[in-house]
């Protein structure tokens, strides 16, 4: 076996991993013999349905773990989707057990999220504590096996970690400690977005030389194909499923992630990384998009389609709009002017588009010019009629706490209001400051963890609307709008975006 490809938990355990499944089509193209684990998945269910027993603990658990069989039925056939009542028991019941599970190994892992109580995952010293102490790890019990099975019956020459979230840091790096122990011969690969992140800010070398054979910066595709066949990838792949346990995920019926780009071909939001980073856009040339598109729902027929690109450009939602797919879909589309017309939203939704998730950002027009995000409000406003007339979906990001004023955050509190009728969902986040960006320079900033491998800084706000600030604005102004919370309410927890095209399928 060339390679093993892993991911670590945790992520939301709703779909394959997006990344894995382009890499796993990539090497089987080229006949380069792999497996595809996913661990986030399989530690996750672990964990829920294994672990030490309940029956001491309070009523909402010893309920919650009565029911864990049932609750993983109903959202696999989607029972749970039937109404959000339901969903919510569901998974807060499910995630109780992995709350009350974790606790007493100092962490809290939910079905979303995992955070240690004393060790960070922007430390590079904690990354390393982590490995050098597997065993200390909430998931030890299951990786170990997992991974003693895998080097005894693969014996891989390469194991390949991918990396995209801080939640899966810890458990990442315990998991290469462990590898490193069980098969000290065998190569370690660590790649992904986060990873790349890293290593175009604040990790130019392998901080982890000794544990880590090599850091892979950007797409792996490239670099495996260098080490495996001595070539790049000279034709467009298929992404590959076949290695994932579909029918264990937490959706009803499967759900298919594909991605017709990297990068973002617009590029140009000051607060992105896309930009600090300098990533280079590569979409699948414009033909080959659609036909790529028919070959993963002809080979999968998918319950759902997650188109993963950071914003599907105006020509694919040309080109997706000419067709009618048989899987419905969403993913990230930027608010371009194309997308207020009705006709073009009409033949979106024909092609199976249930939802759209659009980066708002903010309703004050001079923030929004400040951002760089080319947008104008009364384009905004159009495109969300549009849609909600065509019967597809909106899912919209707001960030508070850039460049705006308290003036600015009250101005995007009322264009939600206003708008709330075509606002189905929406994400409330406070602005973090990517450490390279090019107006950070212009800012007083300073480190607000001691992590060396933050990727974020804090900042004093110009205009002294700091995040207590914001936060107060938030909890006590604007979720408090009725408007507003009754659509905050309809975010299904923890799996957000992932869940919300379940619902508006209804
Ligand atoms: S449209 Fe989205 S991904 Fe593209 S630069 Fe702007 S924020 Fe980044």
């Amino acid at each position: 076996m060339d390679i093993v490809l892993i991911t670590a938990p945790v992520s939301r355990p709703c779909e394959p991993p997006a990344g894995l499944a382009k890499l796993s089509g990539i090497l089987k193209d080229h006949g380069v013999e792999h497996l595809v684990i996913d661990a986030n998945l399989e530690c996750l269910l672990h964990l829920i349905t294994s672990g030490e027993p309940l029956h001491a603990q309070d009523t909402w658990t010893r309920r919650s773990a009565r029911h864990v069989e049932k609750n993983l039925r109903s959202l696999r056939d989607g029972t749970a989707f039937g109404n959000m009542g339901a969903y919510i028991k569901a998974v807060t019941e499910l995630n109780r057990i992995l709350e009350v599970r974790s606790k007493s190994h100092g962490v809290h892992v939910s079905l979303n999220n995992f955070t240690h109580m004393r060790r960070s995952p922007v430390k590079s010293a904690d990354l390393l504590h982590a490995a050098e102490h597997p065993e200390d790890n909430v998931f030890y019990p299951y990786f170990l096996k997992r991974l003693q099975a895998l080097l005894e019956e693969h014996a891989p020459g390469y194991l390949g970690f991918s990396l995209n979230y801080l939640s899966q840091v810890l458990t990442t790096f315990a998991m290469i400690g462990q590898a490193k122990i069980l098969s000290p011969g065998t190569k370690i690969l660590l790649g992904g977005g986060l990873v790349t992140s890293w290593m175009r800010g604040p990790m130019k070398t392998n901080t982890f030389a000794g544990l880590v054979d090599e850091i892979v910066d950007g797409p792996g595709e490239d670099r495996l194909l260098s080490l495996f066949r001595g070539e790049t990838p000279s034709r467009i792949s298929l992404p590959e499923y076949g290695g994932f346990q579909t029918r264990d995920y937490l959706s009803p019926g499967s759900i298919i992630p594909l991605s017709t780009s990297t990068g973002c071909y617009w590029g140009r939001c000051s607060f992105c990384p896309e930009k600090s980073e300098n990533t280079r856009y590569c979409p699948v040339p414009g033909g080959a998009v659609v036909s790529l598109v028919r070959h993963v729902l002809k080979k999968h027929s998918p319950a759902l389609v997650h188109f993963c690109d950071n914003a599907l450009s105006p020509s694919i939602i040309a080109s997706l709009a000419r067709e009618e797919l048989p899987s419905p879909w969403y993913g990230f589309a930027k608010i371009i002017p194309e997308l207020a017309d009705p006709d073009l939203c009409s033949s979106l939704k024909r092609s199976g588009c249930v939802m759209l998730q659009l980066g708002l950002e903010s309703g004050d027009q001079g923030v929004l010019d400040k951002l760089g995000k080319g947008i104008r409000l009364e384009t905004a406003a159009h495109v969300l009629k549009s849609l909600t007339r065509a019967g597809i979906a909106t899912y919209v990001y707001i960030l508070f706490g850039t460049p705006e004023d308290c003036v600015g955050a009250q101005k995007t509190l009322d264009f939600v209001s206003r708008h709330q009728e075509a606002i189905d969902f929406l994400n409330v986040s406070i602005f973090n400051l990517p450490r390279y960006s090019h107006d950070a320079a212009n800012l007083t900033t300073f480190d607000f963890s001691e992590g060396d491998l933050s990727l974020y800084q804090g900042f004093v706000h110009p205009a002294g609307w700091d995040r207590n600030r914001v936060r107060q604005f938030l909890d006590k102004e604007f979720k408090r709008q009725r408007s507003i919370a009754r659509i905050v309410r309809q975010d299904p927890p923890f799996f957000t975006s992932n869940h919300a095209p379940l619902f508006a399928k209804r």
